[in-house]
């Protein structure tokens, strides 16, 4: 009998989230290891399930991943939920995941509620390219630094950030991305107070600042990614030099003068040169 771990999402608000799947597992398995064994008993007493419970935390010490291997080379099966949603996102689960695997158990995924994936999917905002960022830093002089990191991400960035902070967290990122950016604030999904605030960063910061309840439960902010504009702000000085420089030098030459002349990077410029002069 070979051990194995199964990584099982667990609800983020609603109870009738729980997947079948979900519950056959967390029944059949010898051993559920949950990240706060008292917050997931009240779960487990709800589904009837009496399982024994281990705490486990990527941080905890050594002896918690040490139990778990020893399970799991006895045969046993064990489970891994957090409080609330998929394990591994902001939870934990990453360490014990990538060590059972390397040591080769099977480990298989139980798919369920994930707020990031709930959040985006009905948030309205592009989802063909994402990034998950989790929480922004605690402190403004972080928080900017990370913010800065993605201001010229063309993809749809995702946060998730705690009532406490969603002001600051929305002032530096006006102060980042500017008051015109498009952002999604999804709040309590699943539950009774489920909430989306949409607009530009300006007008959520308003909505959030006017409205105290805006302000408690549970966040994630989604952002449109950056335009052509915030991408390549030069990009109408950079096309200007390159028609001047292609109606007089070859591509090569013209090129290589552009980009001593606006800056920036051979390989995009010699791209950009290409649809030019395909266009004039
Ligand atoms: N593992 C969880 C998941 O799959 O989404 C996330 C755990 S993380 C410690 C908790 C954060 O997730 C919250 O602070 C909030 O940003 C977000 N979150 C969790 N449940 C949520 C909900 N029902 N509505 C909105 N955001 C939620």
């Amino acid at each position: 009998m070979a051990g194995e771990l199964y990584v099982v999402a667990t609800p983020i608000g609603n109870l009738g989230d729980m997947v079948p799947r979900a519950v056959d597992v967390l029944h059949a398995v010898d051993l559920i290891a949950a990240e706060d064994t008292r917050h997931s008993g009240r779960l487990l007493q709800h589904l009837g399930i009496e399982t024994p419970m281990m705490a486990y935390h990527d941080h905890g010490d050594d002896r918690q991943m040490q139990r778990i291997k020893d399970a799991l080379l006895a045969g046993q099966k064990i489970a891994l939920i957090s409080d609330a949603g998929t394990p591994l996102i902001s939870d934990p689960g990453y360490k014990l995941v990538r060590e059972v695997r390397q040591s080769g158990f099977r480990v298989i995924p139980i798919p369920g509620p994930c707020a990031v994936i709930a959040a985006l999917s009905a948030s309205g905002l592009p989802s063909d390219r994402f990034s998950f960022e989790g929480f922004p830093p605690h402190k403004s002089s972080a928080r900017i630094k990370k913010f800065e990191s993605l201001a010229k991400a063309p993809h749809t960035l995702i946060f998730y950030e705690s009532p406490h902070r969603i002001v600051e967290a929305l002032e530096d990122m006006i102060g980042v991305f500017g008051l015109e950016r498009e952002v999604v604030m999804a709040r309590e999904l699943t539950k009774t107070y489920e909430t989306f605030l949409s607009g530009s960063l300006a007008d959520v910061h308003q909505l959030v600042l006017a409205d105290p309840n805006q302000q408690k439960g549970e966040i994630v902010l989604i952002l449109h990614g950056a335009d052509e504009e915030a991408i390549n702000p030069d990009n109408d000085e950079q096309d200007r030099v390159l028609r001047l420089l292609l109606d007089e030098l070859p591509l090569k030459q013209a090129v290589a003068l552009a980009a001593k002349v606006v800056g920036g990077q051979k390989n995009s410029l010699y791209q950009r040169a290409l649809v030019l002069k395909g266009g004039s």
